[in-house]
């Protein structure tokens, strides 16, 4: 799970790391009650990044440029997400913009930080064009990470005196983070030295002007008081509200199945044989035609799904009730059905009559719809 910026802030303030005094506001009278030093900045609180870029933050120098902008950014959609938050904090006026996160390497199954002093723009772009400029080392599990590894990085990023000692800690509180709050992602970026902050002669230091963390969801049960952030896609919710277990993939083989073990099985089939699922949906146990026909409808509306798989194996479902819903409403794309179990005569007496041929082997049928992917 995503926490928005100023969540995270709160928890890497409560661990020492130094961010700016904000506020959250979600109408643009608000800005009226906070009690900053101005200039502030006016920070969009949705859970994608590239805010900055997409013009979802502002500086104002005093409360009626602060409002107007408060105005223009709430509301705004930015990647597809709606603004209704956002975090009001004092400016800072920053010099240079470092890179620092912790993260998990699954490959190297453990932790790695990441530091570069090529901050403040996206960390991607730096790995694919200046790999040189990014400074990672891995974390053992059974010796933790030290100081000294800290300053390391610290040292390679160009850190000296008092900006070593400051990374340093600042380091060292957001491994502390990562393991203790089963972080997927403890990020900050950029971290930066500061000239000026809340108006007053800054000295110099280090500040988290940004902040992300990304919460194990396996891990949520462990954290008492974490705010809950949906994250679900408009189909999400459609599946939702008809209890379908559906998941939004980026390929474009829509799939249909039932039992949350047939449906893993039906993707790393689709998968070994070249495709790739654009989604899938497990109608559960006991699915009726009304279940099936709403499954289809989820599936199908995804942008770029070229064509459907269903995978059904009947035993509380019964493969007539689900034969029904298929013949009812031929997808628009090509499709393909694996069909055996309980009813399966009637079931596929049904799909016969509407011209549908149904597989009883799911390999043929994995394998047919990645071939007619490579016709389409
Ligand atoms: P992101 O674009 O979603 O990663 O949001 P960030 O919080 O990282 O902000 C993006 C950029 O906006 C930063 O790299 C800064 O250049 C700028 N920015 C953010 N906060 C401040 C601030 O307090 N003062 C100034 N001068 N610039 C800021
Ligand atoms: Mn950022």
């Amino acid at each position: 799970m995503k926490l928005h910026e100023y969540q995270a802030k709160e928890i890497f303030g409560a661990y020492g790391i130094p961010i700016q005094k904000g506020t959250v506001i979600d109408r643009p009278e608000k800005i009226d009650e906070v009690a900053l030093t101005y200039p502030v900045v006016l920070k969009a609180q949705v859970l994608v990044g590239g805010r900055g870029k997409a013009g979802g933050i502002k500086l104002a120098a005093q409360p009626a440029e602060a409002r107007q902008k408060a105005a223009q950014i709430l509301g705004m959609s930015i990647k597809g997400e709606i603004v209704r938050r956002l975090l009001v904090a004092e400016a800072a006026e920053i010099g240079a913009e470092y890179y620092l996160a912790f993260t998990v390497d699954r490959a190297a199954r453990r932790l790695v930080v990441v530091g570069s002093a090529a901050g403040g723009i996206d960390i991607e772009d730096v790995a694919r064009t200046t790999p040189e400029k990014i400074v990672k080392i891995h974390i053992d599990p059974f010796t933790g990470f030290y100081p000294y590894h800290a300053r390391a990085i610290g040292r390679k990023l160009g850190f000296e005196g008092k900006h070593l000692l400051q990374f340093a800690v600042i380091a060292h509180s957001l491994s502390r983070i990562c393991t203790e709050m089963d972080a997927e992602l403890a990020e900050i970026n950029p971290l930066a030295i500061v000239k000026t902050t809340g108006g007053a002669a800054g000295d110099g230091s280090l500040l988290a002007v940004d902040a992300k963390l990304i919460i194990d969801d396996n891990a949520i049960y462990r954290h008492d008081g974490l705010p809950r952030n949906e994250e679900l896609t408009d189909l999400e919710v459609a599946a939702r509200s008809q209890d379908l277990s559906y998941v939004e993939l980026d390929g474009d083989v829509a799939i249909i199945g039932n039992g949350a073990g047939l449906v893993m099985s039906t993707l790393d089939m689709i998968s070994h044989f070249g495709g790739r699922p654009a989604n899938f949906l497990d109608v559960g146990g006991g699915a009726t035609t009304e279940n099936m026909t709403h499954a289809m409808n989820i599936v199908l509306r995804k942008k770029g799904v070229r064509s459907l798989f269903i995978n059904i194996f009947g035993g509380i479902t019964r493969c007539d009730d689900i034969a029904r819903a298929i013949a009812a409403q031929p997808p628009p794309v090509p499709m393909v059905v694996r069909l055996t179990g309980t009813n399966e005569e009637e079931g596929r007496a049904i799909l016969k009559q509407a011209a549908i041929h149904a597989h009883v082997d799911p390999e043929a049928a994995a394998q047919e719809v990645v071939r007619l992917m490579g016709k389409a």
